[in-house]
């Protein structure tokens, strides 16, 4: 499933949800179907979280952050991740980071963005939001069996409480919220095998590309 559709303008895909839900996936799969550049902005809040655990402020750490310190090593152990969660309530830190979220999404060629306010703060105007959610015990065995495969040792209990606490937060938080859009079309992935997921999102994409 690639190469479909090839684009020369700006198109984006907002793609929101709360952890582990299968945003990254679906994301994934979405931009390489349509030839679309992809970011995952929750890297960017764990890249952040990483240099405030090594010492920096989190403002600090927001306006310092480069683009390769997305690939740093352990950004997805559970310890970032709720470092992450916790910069990602300071609305200057947040506020620091929407340039180059905004300037990714309208890129020549259409990008995908998957995060918690892509629809509502960052692209608002983006041509097709998605908020892809599922229940948080669905989300926790898929996480622990992830962090598992990648050789962090957790337990489910441990997993459960860490979505639950993240979700709690992010959803809570008076800054850019975790929020689904107005227009945002739902995929609960609950009860979904990742490929109809994939297939439900790229459907939703299909039918708002302008035809060639
Ligand atoms: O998506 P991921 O689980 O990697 O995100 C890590 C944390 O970053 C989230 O729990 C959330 O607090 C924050 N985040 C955010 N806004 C985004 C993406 C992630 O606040 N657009």
């Amino acid at each position: 499933m690639t190469g479909a559709t090839s684009y020369n303008g700006a198109f984006t895909v907002a793609i929101d949800g709360p952890a582990a839900a299968g945003k990254g996936t679906i994301s994934k799969a979405v931009a390489a179907h349509f030839g679309f550049a992809h970011l995952d902005t929750g890297l960017i809040y764990r890249a952040c979280g990483r240099r405030v655990l090594d010492g920096t402020a989190p403002e600090a750490a927001a306006r310092a952050l480069r683009p390769e310190d997305l690939q740093a090593d352990g950004l997805r152990n559970p310890e970032v991740a709720q470092a992450a969660s916790r910069v990602a309530a300071i609305p200057e830190v947040r506020a620091a980071l929407v340039e180059f979220q905004r300037d990714f999404a309208r890129r020549a060629g259409g990008a995908v963005l998957d995060g918690r306010d892509i629809g509502t703060v960052i692209c608002p105007e983006a041509e097709v939001k998605l908020f892809v959610t599922a229940g948080d015990e669905v989300r926790a065995e898929r996480r622990y069996l992830e962090l598992c495969g990648n050789g962090i040792e957790v337990t489910r209990a441990d997993v459960l409480a860490d979505l639950r606490a993240r979700d709690a937060r992010d959803a809570g938080r008076d800054a850019a919220p975790m929020l689904a859009a107005a227009d945002a079309l739902t995929l609960d992935t609950s009860d979904m095998a990742i490929e109809q997921a994939v297939a439900a999102a790229i459907a939703a994409v299909a039918a708002q590309l302008p035809r060639s």
